[in-house]
Parts: structure tokens; C-alpha cells; sequence
């Protein structure tokens, strides 16, 4: 599958503005060179580690939950190949800003190295269990959690800001793809269907 075959299917049950920024995003460029053929496929692929970068369709589904507008400031916890913060980074533009965190240090350099090669400058990946989210930089208004978790981490909740959403699969056997959105008066949650994440390892997550 070409870049333009993974655009069309997403066409139609996809943003707009989310499609063109994976039709800009080289995806085959954040993964392994001997897999560059499969890039485009619908589905998973190992990036090293025992890690994997996410299907392209599950990338669109939660960039486009999460309502992504120029000049917004992102969190994005489990790094991995960098791909999904690339994707992100396109759609909040050169005033927004993605704050990227990765747990695995062979990642991280991989992912740096993938942005770099990119031409991406407005990510910052840094190591660390993002379970707890980057309290550095808070509130935000978006943030994206590409790993399972137990159960809504609270630090995550309480660094978005008012009107921010949060994006992240739960569950362990059987996960769903939960919406968190704060308002004035506290959090409404929605759910957007069964999904299948590697576990988010963490102080706030599932424990090693
Ligand atoms: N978004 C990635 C991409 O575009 O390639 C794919 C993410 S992969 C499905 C999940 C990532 O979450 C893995 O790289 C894993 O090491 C990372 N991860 C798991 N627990 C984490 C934690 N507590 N903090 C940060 N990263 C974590």
C-alpha cells in the first residue's frame, strides 16, 4: 500500500485536516528500513524494543478525537518511531508546540532521529514514564497516550487545562478508547470503541 491508497480509505471517515497532515507526514521514514515496503499498511509494525508504531487508521481516529488546532500546546506520552507526534506537530503548526515522552532510551534517539530527518522542529521528545504526564510544561491544551492504561491516570487529568481533551486507550484484556474533556465544572468522558495498545508501564499505569 502507497501513501495515497492509506489516504483514500481514510477519506470520507476522517477530517479533512487530519488526512492532509498524514498525506504530508513520510510515514515510511519512522519506521525500520527493511519494512519501508509495508509502511502504509493498515496495521502495526515493530519499531524496535518490543515496540510498535500504531496502525495508521488508529493514528487518524485519535488525532481527530482530539480536535487538533493550529497553535495548541500537545503532550504525547509513548514516543515510540515519533510518527503520531509528527502527524500532531503538522496540525498545530509552527505556533503549536508537542511535547513528546518516551520511557525506552533506544526510542528516544530513534524518534529524535526520525524528526530530525523530518525536517520536524516543533516537537521536544524527552525520556521518562509519562504515566504521570510532563508537569514542566503544563497545563496543555491536548494530550495523546498511545499505551494502555489501568485506569485514567489523575497527574494526566490534572494537567490539561480547562476545555483540553485528553485521548487514551483503557483496559487490560479488553481496552476501550477513552475521551477525557475538561470543563469548567469538571470532566466529561466519552468512548470511542474497543482498541489494542501495548501497556503504558508506570508509576500510573500497569507496574513491571
Ligand atoms: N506513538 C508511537 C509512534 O508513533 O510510533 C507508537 C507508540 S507505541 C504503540 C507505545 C509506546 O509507549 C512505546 O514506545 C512504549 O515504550 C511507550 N511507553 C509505554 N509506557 C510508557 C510510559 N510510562 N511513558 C512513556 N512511554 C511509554
Amino acid at each position: 500500500m502507497m501513501r495515497e491508497e492509506m489516504l483514500k480509505m481514510l477519506r470520507g471517515n476522517i477530517g479533512d485536516r487530519v488526512v492532509e497532515a498524514m498525506g504530508r507526514v513520510p510515514r515510511e521514514l519512522f519506521v525500520p528500513e527493511s519494512i519501508r515496503y509495508m509502511a502504509y499498511e493498515d496495521h502495526p509494525l515493530p519499531i524496535g524494543e518490543g515496540q510498535t508504531i500504531s496502525a495508521p487508521h488508529m493514528v487518524a481516529i485519535m488525532c481527530d478525537v482530539l480536535d487538533l488546532q493550529e497553535g495548541m500546546k500537545v503532550l504525547d506520552v509513548g514516543t515510540g518511531s515519533g510518527y503520531h507526534a509528527a502527524v500532531m506537530a503538522d496540525l498545530v503548526g509552527p505556533k503549536g508546540h508537542v511535547y513528546s515522552i518516551e520511557r525506552v532510551p533506544e526510542l528516544v534517539v530513534y524518534a529524535r532521529r526520525n524528526l530530525r530527518e523530518v525536517g520536524i522542529e516543533n516537537v521536544t521528545v524527552v525520556e521518562g514514564d509519562g504515566s504521570g504526564g510532563l508537569p514542566d510544561h503544563a497545563p496543555y491544551d491536548r494530550i495523546n497516550v498511545a499505551a494502555t492504561a489501568p485506569k485514567v491516570p489523575e497527574p494526566l487529568k490534572d494537567q490539561l487545562g480547562v476545555g483540553g481533551k485528553l485521548v487514551i486507550p483503557v483496559g487490560s484484556c479488553y481496552q476501550e478508547l477513552v475521551l477525557v474533556i475538561r470543563t469548567e465544572e469538571g470532566f466529561e468522558l466519552e468512548h470511542h470503541g474497543g482498541v489494542v495498545f501495548v501497556p503504558l508501564i508506570g508509576d500510573h499505569g500497569f507496574k513491571v
